[in-house]
């Protein structure tokens, strides 16, 4: 692995914790059915494997996650 793709990798990584620190919340059904575990984090329209619970906030948009990036200082812009 080149360290461009060991950095690529990890931007990724930021940018998903990101996302899901901002628009994750925990699954109402995981906690209702088993509250003693831990919930699936779902992201907005997200479906929770576990469960099959799917969120019902609307996607993100580009905007939305982009913004997202720069405000957790992540060198990162989606594109469509
Ligand atoms: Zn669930």
């Amino acid at each position: 692995m080149t360290s461009d793709m060991g950095e690529m990798f990890n931007v990724m990584r930021e940018a998903r914790r990101a996302r899901r620190a901002k628009f994750g919340i925990p699954c109402p059904r995981c906690a209702e059915k088993r509250p003693k575990a831990q919930p699936s984090i779902l992201l907005p329209n997200q479906a929770c494997k576990v469960d099959g619970y799917i969120d019902p906030r609307p996607h993100t948009t580009l905007e939305q996650r982009n913004e997202c990036y720069r405000e957790a200082g992540i060198d990162l812009v989606e594109q469509n």
